[in-house]
């Protein structure tokens, strides 16, 4: 087969190439449809004072989640909270839940029941009912795929397209805790280490374990109209802002020493000889908000988080898409933002 013959792999325009090309396939939408593809969840009007949001996650053992450091209960806790913060990044009231699940029938009926208690958690603290799905064997592995149906006042949802020149960019908490704790806890299972290890250790597992959802802020980013645009980081910072800036069509300046790492964080990169702001940058899974916001804004933003006892941090500005996409790093020389966050059909890179 000649090179211009060959097909084109999904593998060459990667898992962001192929959402693009989803998009133009489904532009002829019914007239009710707000936002289809492209944003953390579709936004659908119902009512003149309501639109309903909607957002399905799958989870595939072996991708994104592992038995061999994760019980039934983080796995069912932690794919929960992935799909609770897409509602988060919409400034939407999550409401009802789906699970769709294959699994093999060798796994027993006490693991499936684990897994269920993995759900119940998340959904008592926001008030989510488990409403449905569907159940098959799997020939090999667990699949699960999560759907979540929430509401918002229409006008209200936040999207990743409203971001301004000028505006202020904010994240909650702290960036990279989950990467980290990921790579801990796969290092401690290949190596069949137990012991509880140091303490930054505890910590950063139980982040990668038991993310929250920043519910609160996104709604409240959306009640008081304080967010041009908002998306949940679960790519990594640097795929992430990339898609909020696309989708604005702006480019950003990143602050290097502004980034929310948790001494944690910082005191176990040290050990593996690593800046932690790649661990900022490139880790998935934090479920923080990335939001930007108008500069009048910044003390009504820092009255919300002291509010919420949730620490926000303003890590950069929105520039004009000339400028690209660029990091601001310690010495005052930039460097350009690519993206180092996970790509599920890259094979230069696997999901740590
Ligand atoms: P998130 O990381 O916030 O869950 P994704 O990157 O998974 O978002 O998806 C981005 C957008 O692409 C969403 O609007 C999602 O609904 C859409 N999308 C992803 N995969 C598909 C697919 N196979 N078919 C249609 N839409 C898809
Ligand atoms: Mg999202």
């Amino acid at each position: 087969m000649t090179p211009a013959s060959r097909p084109t792999t999904l593998q060459k325009i990667g898992e962001f190439g192929l959402i693009r090309e989803l998009q133009k396939h489904c532009q002829s939408l019914r007239s009710d449809v707000i936002q289809g593809i492209g944003d953390d969840a579709a936004i659908l009007r119902t009512s003149h004072q309501e639109a309903l949001i909607a957002s399905t996650d799958l989870a595939i053992e072996g991708v994104h989640f592992d038995l061999a450091f994760e019980s039934f209960k983080d796995i069912g806790h932690r794919i929960a909270v992935a799909n609770i913060s897409d509602m988060a990044a919409m400034g939407a009231t999550p409401k009802y839940l789906l699970v769709a699940l294959a699994i093999p029938p060798n796994y027993s009926v006490s693991n499936w029941r684990a897994l269920y208690q993995g759900f119940k958690k998340p959904c008592q603290a926001f008030d989510i009912s488990l409403v449905g799905g569907d159940t098959a064997a799997s020939k090999s592995g667990l699949f699960l795929c999560l759907t979540i149906l929430g509401q918002v006042p229409s006008n209200q949802a936040l999207t990743r397209r409203g971001a301004k020149v000028g505006d202020k960019i904010y994240v909650t908490g702290t960036l990279g805790d989950s990467k980290a704790g990921l790579q801990i806890l796969q290092n401690q299972a290949k190596s069949k280490k137990t012991t509880a290890g140091k303490p930054y250790e505890t910590f950063l597992k139980k982040r990668h374990l038991r993310p929250t959802p920043r519910l609160a802020v996104g709604q409240h980013l959306s009640r008081d109209h304080l967010a041009h645009a908002a998306i949940d980081v679960s790519d990594g910072l640097s795929g992430d802002i990339l898609h909020l800036c696309e989708a604005s069509r702006v480019g950003v300046e990143l602050w290097a020493s502004q980034l929310p790492l948790s001494r944690q964080c910082q005191a176990y990169a040290a050990t593996q000889g690593h800046n932690p702001i790649d661990f900022a940058l490139a880790g998935g899974e934090d479920y923080e908000l990335l939001f930007t916001i108008a500069p009048r804004h910044q003390a009504q933003v820092s009255d919300l988080g002291k509010r919420l006892r949730t620490q926000m941090t303003c890590i950069g500005e929105i520039k004009p898409r000339a400028y690209g996409l660029r990091l601001k790093l310690e010495g005052g020389n930039h460097r350009n933002i690519t993206r180092q966050s996970y790509d599920h059909f890259s094979t230069t890179r696997t999901k740590s």
